[in-house]
């Protein structure tokens, strides 16, 4: 499964590789736009073809750490196992989400989670002194955290910027497509195009051979 992670490995050292999703884009894409960068790199706070470790919301202390650099979540909000947990299980709905972005339906599965997750996710909206208005969450804490995330989301969506945010068909690397004809499949062509196009070749073969 760590074919992402020995590909990219040529000429990339650990210290780099720890930096995919957050510092460094696969095929040096440019990130999603506005906010819609925040929710990106939330999808992408694991690569499922990375060591399970590396999962930066893997564990209540990671996650925290990762909410407090986002400022998600202010210094003293306590994440326990399950808010991790939960946060991981949404991160993954809104992963197929993005998947489904190539022009399929989500799984119901899928829009289960998130819509369970914006039960608890009140947003208010907030005024400033030029009168600009802005959807700042209800709730301190990981609720506040998920509000903001599912905010982003909403408006991504209005902005028509939403269907551009797609998960890798081959890793699930959330990415944004910037091509004309919205017809990016993967995270880099060179690292999960050729992959994707190599098994098709070993497939193609083996039925060729029998
Ligand atoms: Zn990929």
């Amino acid at each position: 499964m760590l074919v992402w992670f020995a590909e990219a490995s040529q000429g990339v050292d650990e210290h780099d590789k720890r930096r995919v999703g957050e510092q460094i884009e696969p095929g040096g894409r440019p990130k999603a736009p506005g906010r819609l960068e925040l929710l990106q790199r939330f999808v992408n706070s694991y690569n499922h073809d990375f060591p399970p470790e590396w999962d930066r919301i893997g564990t209540p202390e990671r996650a925290r750490a990762w909410l407090r650099q986002k400022r998600l979540v202010a210094p003293g909000d306590p994440i326990s196992d399950a808010d991790a947990a939960r946060l991981r299980e949404l991160r993954e709905a809104i992963r197929a989400l993005a998947l489904a972005n190539h022009g399929e339906q989500p799984a119901a599965a899928a829009t289960d989670v998130v819509r369970r997750a914006a039960g608890t996710a009140a947003l208010r909206v907030a005024v400033d002194e030029s009168g600009r208005t802005a959807l700042e969450p209800e709730a301190r804490g990981v609720d506040g955290a998920v509000a903001t995330l599912l905010g982003i989301l909403h408006e991504a969506q209005r902005a028509g910027q939403w269907p551009r945010l797609k998960g890798c068909r081959q890793c699930g690397y959330a990415f944004f497509d910037r091509s004309k004809n919205r017809s990016a499949a993967w995270c880099a062509m060179s690292i999960c195009g050729n992959r994707t196009k190599n098994r098709a070749y070993y497939r193609r073969r083996r039925i060729s051979e029998t």
